[in-house]
């Protein structure tokens, strides 16, 4: 048997009548660029968070990098932000000139609220909290923390739409959330998508000119900004997936919940579930100490596996400015180097599914 690691095709097969409908709608309009579908879809992705708006943008890393423009956060400031987290969020900080202070993780791979404070200085402005492979991050505190310090508050949600931390869904915690759309995340678009939510109106009606030019009014450039608009044809298709998301996120659950009960060799490390904190199950990440070995074998059962992340963003070449070296976030580096994400997708069938569990339950290494 042959699994890839992803298969998007099968997501688009699902509800292809209803994908096929809605690009053609858009293309027969005659409108392709902040319209109605846009408007429509930011309706209802607020509505789905739980925030008063939402802002249409090009991409995750956009909806990152014009939230943090939004608060005049730049030059001299310090961001508190996940050490283990992918390069995107760091890029949302240092593309605003801002210097990003790395956080080791707790054991569910989010931002560990323990230790902030001790990081906190008088030039800290803000924490970005990732929601790491779908699972929200242990908001209450960290929450009280910003509070306590008068800090912004922004959540990177490209991986966990619609989990909830208590009774509040992640977006809605902080002053902005960002989210990504791209083509693999649990709403993904058919190419390039993101958006922030916020309850903030300065904040939304800023973050509508940053998009577009810097301009409410057409030739009439109040700041600068950039163009960074979700297209009308994505934002249709995203409105089809949106309003099919509850049966998607419960299959992602049933396929989370069957590798959790089915895999018991001792060699691997499930994920844990927090309490209060719902996992929408972006990625099925387990640990296992010689990842190479594991990998191979899967991969020789025709079996595809990623890995999230290999490269700290502190160790990256691009990062090296920063003055980081190995050995300065343990925790985040032993994560990255036995870190392995099982495939999981819409459409996996059972027999594929049963198939994974049995090969690593097969693993002798
Ligand atoms: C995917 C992702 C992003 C970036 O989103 P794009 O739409 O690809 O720019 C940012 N942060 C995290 C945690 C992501 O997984």
């Amino acid at each position: 048997m042959k699994i890839n690691f992803n298969q998007l095709d099968r997501g688009y097969q699902k509800f292809k009548d209803e994908y096929n409908q809605a690009a053609i709608n858009v293309l027969e309009s005659g409108w392709y660029i902040m319209g109605d579908h846009g408007i429509k879809f930011e309706k209802e992705f607020a509505r789905f968070t739980g925030s008063k708006y939402c802002v249409g943008l090009n991409s995750g890393l956009d909806a990152l990098i014009l939230a943090f423009r939004a608060l005049d956060i730049g030059a001299g400031d310090e961001v508190i932000v996940p050490a283990n987290t992918y390069i995107a969020s760091v890029l949302g900080i240092t593309e605003n000139r801002a210097t990003p202070i790395f956080i080791e993780p707790d054991e569910f791979y989010n931002l560990d609220a323990c230790k902030i404070e001790e990081k906190i200085t008088n030039r800290t402005k803000a924490i970005l909290v990732v929601h790491l492979y779908g699972q929200a991050a242990n908001m209450v505190n960290i929450k009280e923390i910003a509070n306590r310090y008068n800090l912004y508050l922004i959540e990177d949600c490209a991986q966990s739409h619609g989990a909830k931390f208590g009774e509040k869904t992640t977006g809605s915690w902080g002053d902005i959330g960002c989210f990504s759309f791209y083509p693999t995340k649990n709403i993904g678009a058919f190419g390039d998508g993101g958006a922030i939510v916020t309850d903030n109106e300065q904040v939304y009606e800023k973050m509508k000119m940053l998009r577009n030019y810097g301009s409410k009014v057409k030739y009439k450039n109040e700041i600068l900004g950039v163009n960074s608009r979700l297209d009308e044809i994505q934002a249709a298709l995203l409105s089809v997936k949106l309003g099919h998301y509850d049966e998607l996120r419960l299959e992602r659950a049933e396929i989370a919940h069957k590798y959790l009960s089915g895999i018991t060799t001792h060699k691997v490390e499930l994920p844990m579930i927090r309490d209060y904190a719902e996992h929408v199950w972006h990625l099925f990440v387990i640990r296992i100490d010689n990842r190479e070995s594991f990998q191979t074998y899967l991969l020789e059962k025709g079996i595809t596996t990623q890995v999230h992340y290999p490269i700290p963003p502190h160790l990256s070449e691009a990062y090296q400015y920063l003055g980081h070296k190995l050995g300065d976030y343990p925790i985040t580096e032993e994560y990255a180097n036995t870190m392995i994400s099982l495939p999981l997708y819409e459409g996996m069938t059972d027999e594929e599914i049963e198939y994974v569990i049995d090969t690593i339950n097969g693993y002798r290494g």
